[in-house]
């Protein structure tokens, strides 16, 4: 390491407080710094190359060195780096923006506002129902319903949505009136000898006997990331969104599709409501929307929805909500650029294109595996799910850390992964290739046989 590297450990380590991170073990380990980015690949400050098989946060569709976003953003910097839009003011990108969105997100999603991240757009969007129920004159209710494992993000009020006990724990969190309900995953959470469609309609009557114990006069709406992310990417049994968003429409209750993950093509569809066939009356995006070149988020809502708020707003006089960063002119400039590159780029349909070779090659590859219970995804997004005896039963001790020790291996042969608890997440950029997912996958199985050994070594399995 030279001598730059060295005090950037040094300062890092004496003054950075990590996300997610253990931070008595950051002491210990110092960090992994990253330099440079390059198509699919990142650098780290000792030259060595890695496959970003994560995307970053399941977010950089395009890749780490998208030239257009960088001009896009100095030409707005150049014309008008910042200006808000509290209080009747605009500015075309963020007009732009939102006209975008709301042609491109399914029929009836025309009304736009943008926040910074997705835990502000969540936490935004708890706030735009209970505004409106106060509105419609129903202020009992404000219930959510979530799932177990559901990753919505970590500020009070998203977080409370979050599923995940690590987001609650000592957090004092859920602080706000929420349900969570089973995970719709079947190899996980079916009981013995259960068909997928039974696991399904069980799962769709957990749903609505929680909506009639609660009360559907105080259950405001349910929300869901199509596909799972950050819990373990698990996708829903077939029937499911469907299912649900009959449950809602019966009972008067609003659907919400977090699609922080799932939006622009990462699961094949340019929303992956489009493909799993329903029509949230909210939809949230974020991530892809940027490729998160600049942080950005945006909720898109029915008329229904817009028009009860807008007519509180008129009746009180406004809408008190809002941040500093709402539809930044530069994060919308680089949204709308992004966007347009996922278009001429055609990356939904290479996603889609790629899905077999992706989800089938890890399938083909893994399900073998001693170490492997379950290889599971859609479009490119994938989970492998790492457990002593093949069985959903025989999961690991999470003290163990399997699943990190094999991201650190994934890491040395040269891929970045993620380690949910013992999911390996994977998640690569949309411009990827097949050649190179090829590598991942490769890549990957010398990490997955270098764990098996370590576990053996370890007597784990
Ligand atoms: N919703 C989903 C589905 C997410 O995956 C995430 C982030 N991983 C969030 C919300 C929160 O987004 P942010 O980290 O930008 O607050």
């Amino acid at each position: 390491m030279n001598e730059i590297s060295n005090s950037l450990v040094a300062a890092d380590v004496a003054h950075s407080m990590h996300p997610y991170t253990n931070m008595r073990a950051h002491e210990a380990n110092g960090p992994m710094i990253i330099t440079r980015g390059e198509g699919v690949h990142v650098y780290d400050d000792k030259g060595k190359e890695y496959i970003e098989g994560m995307a970053g946060l399941w977010s950089v569709a395009v890749g780490f060195s998208e030239t257009r976003l960088k001009d896009a953003a100095m030409k707005q910097m150049e014309a008008l780096p910042y200006y808000h839009t509290f209080a009747h003011k605009a500015h075309e990108p963020s007009i732009r923006l939102a006209e975008k969105l709301a042609e491109m997100t399914p029929e009836g999603l025309d009304r736009c506002f943008f926040t910074n991240s997705g835990s502000e757009a969540n936490d935004t969007v708890i706030k735009m129902v209970w505004y409106m129920n106060n509105a419609l004159g129903r202020p009992e209710k404000k219930k959510f319903i979530a799932r177990n494992k559901a990753y919505h993000g970590i500020t009070i009020a998203s977080g409370s949505l979050t599923g995940l006990p690590g987001n609650h724990r000592d957090f004092d969190l859920p602080a706000i009136p929420v349900t969570h309900v089973t995970t719709p995953h079947y190899w996980r959470f079916a009981e013995e000898g259960e068909s997928e469609a039974d696991f399904c309609a069980r799962l769709l009557k957990e749903i609505e006997d929680t909506i009639l114990a609660e009360g559907p006069e105080t259950v405001a709406a349910f929300i869901g990331e199509p596909v799972m992310g950050a819990g373990g990417v698990m996708v829903p049994p077939e029937g499911y969104w469907e299912g649900v968003a009959a449950i809602c429409k019966k009972h008067d209750i609003l659907l919400v599709a977090d699609e922080v993950i799932c939006g622009f093509g990462r699961c094949g569809a340019t929303f992956a409501c489009e493909k799993f066939g329903f029509t949230p009356d909210i939809l949230v995006l974020s991530k892809q929307i940027s490729s998160s070149y600049m942080p950005l988020a945006a909720i898109m809502v029915t008329d229904a929805v817009y028009d009860a708020i807008a007519d509180n707003s008129a009746k009180i006089g406004t809408f008190g909500h809002g941040f500093t960063g709402s539809g930044h002119p530069v994060a919308t400039a680089v949204g709308l650029e992004n966007l347009k590159i996922i278009e001429e780029k055609g990356l939904v349909a290479n996603a889609a294109a790629l899905e077999e070779a992706f989800i089938g090659g890890l399938h083909a590859a893994f399900d073998d595996h001693p170490l492997v219970g379950e290889v599971r995804g859609t479009g490119l997004i994938a989970g492998i799910e790492l457990v002593a005896a093949k069985t959903a039963a025989s999961a690991f001790d999470p003290a163990a850390k399997v699943g990190a020790k094999c991201a650190d291996f994934a890491a040395e042969e040269g891929l970045i992964s993620r380690a949910v608890g013992d999911v390996m997440a994977l998640c690569p950029p949309l411009i990827i290739t097949e050649a190179q997912i090829n590598q991942i996958i490769e890549r990957m199985g010398r990490a997955l046989d270098r764990t098996l050994d370590w576990a053996k070594a370890e007597g784990l399995v």
